[in-house]
C-alpha cells in the first residue's frame, strides 16, 4: 500500500480529494472516524424533506460551488427571504420591518448541502471511504494507527481535518513545536456554534407577510431564517449563547428556542411537528475545547508557511481553513481539496 494516498477525513475536503484523486487514477483509501461521510455537512432526512444542521448555503461567486453542483444535477434554490423581516429586543419587544433580509441572494441546495456528500460518495470506488476509522497517530514514514485497532503505511497521507482536530493526533515523532502551536492558533469556522431547525406543517409566516428571517437580542436564537424544504415549513437558527453556557442544556435551550418562535411568529409556531439540534461545540471531530470561545468575525485563514510540507514530507495538511481562498467556506474546502490533489500529483512518480 505503500504507494497510495490515505485521505484522513471525510468532510468535503477528504471528499473532493478523494474525487480527484480517483480522476486521476491515483489509489487513495479515504478514513472517516464518524459514523456518516460529511463532517460539517449534516442534513437530517425526514420524509421528502431536508433540513441542514451545519452549512446551509453557498454563494454567487463560488465557481467550485457553482459547478458540483451543475456536474451531480442538484438543483439551487434561492433563500426564501420576500416579506418583512423581525427583530426582537432585550425587553421581548418585536419590531416589524427593522433592518432587512439579511440572507437574500444566497443559494441553498435542494436535498440539503448532504446531497453533495451523497453525490461525491456515490461516484467513488466501492470501499474507498471508511466510516468509523479514527486515525489515532501517524508516523512520518505513513503509518496511520486507528484508534479501534490496526495500521497501514500509505507513500502520502493527507489530513483533511481541521488544523486544531489534527493538532490532537499523536505524530511520531511530535510535531515541531512551531507546527503545533499554528495549527492550534487556526480557529476552526462555525464550530463554536449551535443550530436548531423547527418543522411545521406549513411556512405559516409568509402568508403574514414575513420572510422568516428575524434577529434577536434576547434569543437564545439570535439569527433566525426560512429552512423550508419540499414539503410544509420550517425555520432554522443559530443559537446566540455561548458554547459554554449551554453545554448540558439540550432540552432547556430547545425549549426556550421553540418560546422564543411563538414571541416572534405567533402560538403556531410554538408546535412544531419536529425539532432539531445541533451543538458543533460538543462534536468530536468537529471542536476542541479552544473552539468554545466564540469567534468575534471571520477569521483571515490560509496555510501559514509554516505549514508548507517539508521536502520530501508524506504529511500534508488541508481543510477549508488552510484553503487558499474563501477558507472557513465550503468553496474553500474545494479549493483545499484542489492544492492537496496539485501536492498530491506533484510528488507522485513519473
Ligand atoms: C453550523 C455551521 C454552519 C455553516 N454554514 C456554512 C454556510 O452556510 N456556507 C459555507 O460555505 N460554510 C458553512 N459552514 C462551514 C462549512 O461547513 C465548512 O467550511 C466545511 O464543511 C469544511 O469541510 P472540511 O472537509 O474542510 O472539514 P470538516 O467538515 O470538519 O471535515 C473533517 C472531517 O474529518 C473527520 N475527522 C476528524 N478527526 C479525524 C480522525 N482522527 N480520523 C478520521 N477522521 C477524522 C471529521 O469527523 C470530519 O468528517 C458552516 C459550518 C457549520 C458548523
Amino acid at each position: 500500500m505503500s504507494g497510495s494516498v490515505a485521505i484522513v477525513g471525510g468532510g468535503l475536503t477528504g471528499l473532493a480529494l478523494a474525487d480527484r484523486l480517483h480522476a486521476a487514477g491515483i489509489d487513495f483509501q479515504l478514513f472517516e472516524a464518524r459514523d456518516r461521510l460529511g463532517g460539517r455537512i449534516s442534513t437530517a432526512r425526514r420524509g421528502a424533506d431536508w433540513f441542514d444542521l451545519g452549512p446551509s448555503w453557498f454563494w454567487p461567486g463560488q465557481p467550485r460551488m457553482a459547478a458540483l453542483v451543475q456536474r451531480f444535477g442538484l438543483n439551487v434554490i434561492a433563500q426564501y427571504s420576500e416579506g418583512a423581516q423581525l427583530y426582537e429586543t432585550a425587553k421581548e419587544e418585536v419590531i416589524r420591518d427593522r433592518g432587512f433580509a439579511s440572507m437574500q441572494g444566497s443559494l441553498r441546495v435542494h436535498g440539503g448541502m448532504g446531497a453533495i456528500v451523497e453525490a461525491l460518495a456515490s461516484a467513488l470506488p466501492l470501499g474507498s471511504a471508511e466510516t468509523g476509522r479514527a486515525v489515532q497517530s501517524i508516523s512520518a514514514d505513513g503509518t496511520i494507527s486507528f484508534a479501534d485497532h490496526g495500521a497501514c503505511t500509505f507513500g502520502r497521507v493527507v489530513l483533511a481535518v481541521p488544523p486544531r482536530v489534527a493538532a490532537e493526533i499523536a505524530f511520531a515523532p511530535e510535531l515541531p513545536h512551531h507546527v503545533q502551536s499554528a495549527l492550534c492558533g487556526i480557529p476552526t469556522w462555525m464550530a463554536g456554534h449551535a443550530k436548531l431547525v423547527a418543522v411545521y406543517d406549513s411556512a405559516f409566516w409568509r402568508d403574514d407577510g414575513l420572510s422568516g428571517d428575524a434577529s434577536s437580542q434576547l434569543g437564545p436564537l439570535a439569527e433566525i431564517h426560512d429552512a423550508s424544504a419540499t414539503t410544509g415549513g420550517a425555520l432554522f437558527g443559530f443559537v446566540g449563547v455561548p458554547a459554554t453556557a449551554r453545554a448540558g442544556q439540550r432540552d432547556a435551550v430547545i425549549d426556550a428556542s421553540v418560546a422564543q418562535l411563538g414571541r416572534l411568529f405567533g402560538a403556531r409556531a410554538m408546535k412544531p411537528l419536529a425539532v432539531y439540534y445541533t451543538d458543533w461545540a460538543e462534536e468530536v471531530g468537529t471542536a476542541v475545547a479552544a473552539d468554545r470561545a466564540p469567534l468575534m468575525h471571520h477569521p483571515a485563514y490560509g496555510r501559514p508557511t509554516v505549514l508548507d510540507p517539508a521536502e520530501g514530507s508524506r504529511i500534508y495538511f488541508a481543510s477549508s481553513e488552510l484553503a487558499p481562498e474563501m477558507g472557513g467556506y465550503l468553496e474553500g474546502a474545494l479549493a483545499a481539496a484542489d492544492e492537496a490533489a496539485g501536492w498530491v500529483l506533484g510528488m507522485m512518480p513519473g
